[in-house]
């Protein structure tokens, strides 16, 4: 099969490399319908994150279920599915409360750019959607593999909800998404924080009402401006950096909920200032297994068009181009297709 390697920071390959196999089980192997490129897939292209040696990568993945081990119950050969990037059992004692990513069995999925996946716990991983999808449906479900799933569940960790104002600082494909996740939770108001017009567009399209193009304090400020000198009740961050954490501690009320699903590098809370700002901090690796069904099923209604964020569509063999143009930021999210 054809498969993506990263053998160094700028470094992106499309392979001939083994068929993906089974190795447990309780593994599912899925022929790829789509696949993309993950905003925290440019910390190692940007050399941010080390590349000790070469390996695969991508971790969002749709398809059709080619192989099912001895073992698997719920998913069968020929399915669609969806997948998330952290696999769970879905029934150990952290799963049932909701927290799947952090599944005692979890193994993360790293080799999605290609053209078979081996995914491991695929029963209590993969969930199929009610038949085979529309082409255009397509797009839309890979978004919930990752962007969607975390953007919800940073709204979700935020507290989105009716009567409040929730502001996203971010304005990559899981920010955009926090902010649609924001407006189905029902949010009274939502506040973007972006510098770029297509996606102050995009954003306002998910159900933004309010756009702040400050950074940093300055972003802080006006935030507190449009609340009554309050800050937000939820704030979602969606970065990962010591500035984008600070923003969103300090554009948050007191009492108020943060959720963060930027993956964090090199951050450092002052735990003074936490101390005496009053907020909920909660996020992490988001459990997108426990918010994968409502999510199918409301993209399969086409009451949500989450696929609006890839807005660069490349084939599988020209991946590399797909890296640059996210890295140079010229496109918000790019969709390969195997
Ligand atoms: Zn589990």
């Amino acid at each position: 099969m054809r498969g993506t390697v990263i053998h160094a920071p700028g470094d992106i390959r499309l392979e001939e490399r083994p068929d993906a196999a089974m190795t447990a089980p309780t593994d599912a192997v899925v022929r790829l319908s789509a696949t993309c490129i993950c905003g925290s897939d440019l910390w190692a292209y940007r050399g941010v994150e080390p590349v000790e040696e070469p390996h695969p990568i991508g971790h969002e993945y749709v398809g059709v279920v080619e192989q099912v081990g001895a073992d698997v119950r719920n998913v069968e050969v020929g399915q669609f599915v969806v997948g998330s990037f952290a696999t769970s059992d879905n029934t150990c004692e952290i799963c049932r409360a909701g927290y799947q990513s952090h599944c005692v069995h979890r193994e993360f999925v790293g080799a999605a750019q290609a053209e078979l996946l081996r995914v491991p716990n695929a029963d209590g991983t993969l969930v199929a959607t009610p038949g085979m999808p529309d082409a255009d449906l397509i797009p839309h479900l890979l978004a919930a593999s990752d962007v969607l799933g975390t953007g919800w569940y940073a709204a979700d960790a935020a507290q989105a909800g009716p009567g409040k104002t929730v502001a996203v600082v971010g304005d990559g494909a899981v920010g955009l998404l926090g902010v649609l996740s924001a407006k189905q939770l029902g949010a009274e108001r939502i506040i973007a924080m972006s510098r770029h017009e297509d996606r102050q567009r995009l954003a306002l399209e998910f159900g933004a009402t309010d756009i702040v193009t400050e950074r940093g304090d300055e972003g802080v400020a006006k935030i507190k401006a449009l609340t009554g000198g309050l800050g937000a009740h939820s704030v979602i961050e969606a970065v990962g950096t010591q500035e984008s954490m600070m923003q969103a501690i300090r554009a948050t009320r007191a009492g108020g909920h943060i959720g963060y699903v930027g993956v964090s590098h090199d951050v450092e809370l002052p735990g003074e200032e936490l101390f005496f700002t009053g907020v909920h901090l909660h996020g992490g690796p988001a459990p997108v297994r426990r918010f994968l069904p409502e999510l199918i099923d409301l993209i399969w209604r086409r009451e949500i068009a989450p696929g609006k964020v890839f807005d660069l569509t490349l084939p599988l063999d020209r991946v590399a181009e797909g890296y640059r143009a996210m890295d140079e930021r010229r496109a918000v999210k790019v969709l390969l297709q195997p």
